[in-house]
């Protein structure tokens, strides 16, 4: 039996793609095909098809909603394993509010709006999943997911289930214990507080018009692509040295928010690429400051 036949054995076949294009599950829109694309149905599953990538030595890789990820136009030779069409449930249990991975971070904000629970407004804007999100600690206007998640269910590296604290999730800027540690998140559940559903629609409007305004929502991206450098901001450092609108093919540094590297129609990964390695290398030489991608990649974006 090969893997694809082992993993359908767990998932089902209809939950198997082969060569499944990247392109449509990444928010770049860019991108080659995966090997194989698995949609767990279950945790227990999960944990199932990564010990059968695991034994067989098949590379892998967690895809939430793809909106931090460039693939590489080569693809991806490997297992791209999908939480968002299965484990995308929440709930609230009094004061918390518990979410799957594979669930997008605006529905669980809006959730706990629903339900009069404030903490989550940050995240209303954050095209991502829950997974995504805790491995990331994607934040926004002062809130970031290390202030609200509680604890998270993780399946770690040697395939045990495992609850880990906030405080094992270790989050700092763009990171987590998640991607050092190799973990995979399964759930999460978050300590919120009681608050008039009023103020947290108010607030949940003013960010997402406050991202409408700057962003170039308009346009494929994976956000800001480079990380925060201490002491200056990304955006601002891109702006200075001049390359607001450079551009490769259809990839460009977005002339509305320079943090951002847009595809502006039918860009490919290796244009992207490029625009973001000739903005490090100009940004180190115009202010010797070196930026750092947030952006995760998949795939070789060796020539
Ligand atoms: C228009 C736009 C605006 C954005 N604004 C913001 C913002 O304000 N703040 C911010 O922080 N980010 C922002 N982002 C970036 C992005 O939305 C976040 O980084 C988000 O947390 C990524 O979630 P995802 O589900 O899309 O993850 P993906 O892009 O699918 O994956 C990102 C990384 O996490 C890993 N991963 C995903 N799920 C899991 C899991 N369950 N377990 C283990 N690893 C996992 C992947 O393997 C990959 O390494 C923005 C992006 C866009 C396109």
């Amino acid at each position: 039996m090969n893997i694809k036949e082992m993993i359908e054995q767990i998932v089902t076949r209809e939950n198997v793609l082969e060569n499944e294009p990247m392109k449509i599950h990444t928010t770049f829109q860019a991108g080659g095909n995966a090997r194989l694309f698995v949609m767990p149905r279950t945790e227990e599953e999960t944990a199932k098809v990564v010990q059968i990538c695991r034994e067989n030595h098949a590379e892998w890789v967690i895809l939430g909603h793809g909106s931090n990820l460039l693939v590489s136009d080569k693809g991806y030779d490997g297992v791209v394993i999908w939480l968002k069409k299965y484990l995308n449930g929440c709930w609230a249990e009094e004061n918390e509010m518990i979410a799957q991975a594979g669930v997008m971070m605006p529905t669980v904000a809006r959730e706990a709006w629903k339900c009069g629970l404030g903490g989550l407004e940050f995240a209303s804007g954050i095209p991502g999943t829950v997974g995504g999100g805790v491995t990331m600690n994607a934040g926004a206007y002062g809130g970031e997911m290390a202030q609200v998640v509680k604890e998270a269910l993780v399946l770690t590296e040697d395939g045990k289930l495992r609850t880990v604290s906030n405080k094992e999730l270790q989050f700092s800027y763009r990171h987590s214990a998640v991607q050092s540690e190799k973990w995979i998140v399964l759930k999460v559940r978050f300590l919120l507080f009681p608050k008039n559903s009023e103020d947290i629609k108010t607030l949940m409007d003013d960010y997402n018009g406050r991202r409408r305004e700057k962003q170039p929502l308009e346009y494929g991206s994976a956000g800001s692509t480079f990380k925060r450098p201490t002491g200056y901001f990304a955006g601002k450092l891109i702006e200075d040295a001049g390359l607001k609108g450079y551009r490769i093919g259809d990839a460009q540094v977005s002339e509305k928010h320079a943090g951002f590297v847009i595809n502006r129609g039918n860009a490919t990964a290796s244009e992207i690429w490029s625009v973001c390695n000739h903005v490090k290398k100009t940004v180190k030489e115009k202010f010797g400051v070196d930026l750092e991608m947030e952006v995760k990649t998949i795939g070789s974006f060796e020539a």
